[in-house]
C-alpha cells in the first residue's frame, strides 16, 4: 500500500500588501509578521484614540504606525475571508448598553476598502494610516479631505518634528473642528 504524501506546495509570495514596520518594537502588535487589516475608520469611532491614525494588525488587532509594502504568500481575497464580518462595539452615552455595529459584513466589504490601497502601494515603501488614506511616510505637505475632515499641514504628523503638527494625532479639538462640536 501506498501513502501519497501530499506534498505542500509553498505559495509564492506575491501579494503586496502593508505589513507592520516596527524595528524598535515600539507598538503594540509583536507578531512576527503584522499584516494590516482594511485600513478604514467610521464616524462613530473617535478617531483621536488612533483609530485615524494608526494601523491594526489582522491577527492580534493591535496597532502601530508604521507598515511597509512587501510582497505576501495569502491573497487580499483570502485575507479578506478571514477579517469578515467585522463588527464594532458602540457605547451609547444615554445608555450603559452596547451595540455592535457591522462594519464589513463580507469579503466584497473588505476588499473594496483594501484594493484601492493595494493598487496604489510601491513595494519596499513605508507607509503611515491618515483619516482615510493610505500615504508614504516622507516629510512634506498633507492636504486631502479626509473621512473625519479636511486636512491642510506643512507635513505628515506622524513623523513631523514640529510638536505643533505632530500633536494633532491626538488632540480632540483638531479632529472635532470641522463636526460641529
Ligand atoms: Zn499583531
Amino acid at each position: 500500500m501506498v501513502f501519497w504524501k501530499r506534498k505542500r506546495a509553498a505559495a509564492p509570495a506575491r501579494t503586496l500588501w502593508l505589513v507592520k514596520d516596527d524595528p524598535e518594537g515600539s507598538w503594540w502588535c509583536n507578531c512576527p509578521q503584522g499584516i494590516v487589516d482594511a485600513p478604514m475608520h467610521d464616524k462613530q469611532t473617535w478617531p483621536t484614540g488612533g483609530e485615524g491614525w494608526l494601523f491594526t494588525c489582522i491577527r492580534c488587532e493591535k496597532a502601530f504606525m508604521f507598515a511597509k509594502a512587501v510582497r505576501i504568500r495569502p491573497t487580499l481575497e483570502e485575507l479578506a475571508e478571514r477579517c469578515t464580518p467585522r463588527t464594532e462595539d458602540v457605547g451609547s452615552p444615554d445608555s450603559l448598553e452596547l451595540r455592535t455595529d457591522v462594519l464589513m459584513a463580507g469579503p466584497q466589504d473588505w476588499l473594496a476598502v483594501v484594493r484601492p490601497h493595494a493598487n496604489g502601494l510601491v513595494e519596499g515603501q513605508r507607509y503611515v494610516f491618515f483619516d482615510g488614506r493610505v500615504l508614504p511616510a516622507v516629510h512634506g505637505p498633507v492636504k486631502f479631505r479626509g473621512l473625519w475632515r479636511n486636512h491642510d499641514l506643512p507635513d505628515l504628523p506622524h513623523i513631523a518634528e514640529d510638536p505643533g503638527v505632530h500633536d494633532v494625532l491626538n488632540d480632540p479639538r483638531y479632529w472635532a473642528a470641522e463636526m460641529g462640536e
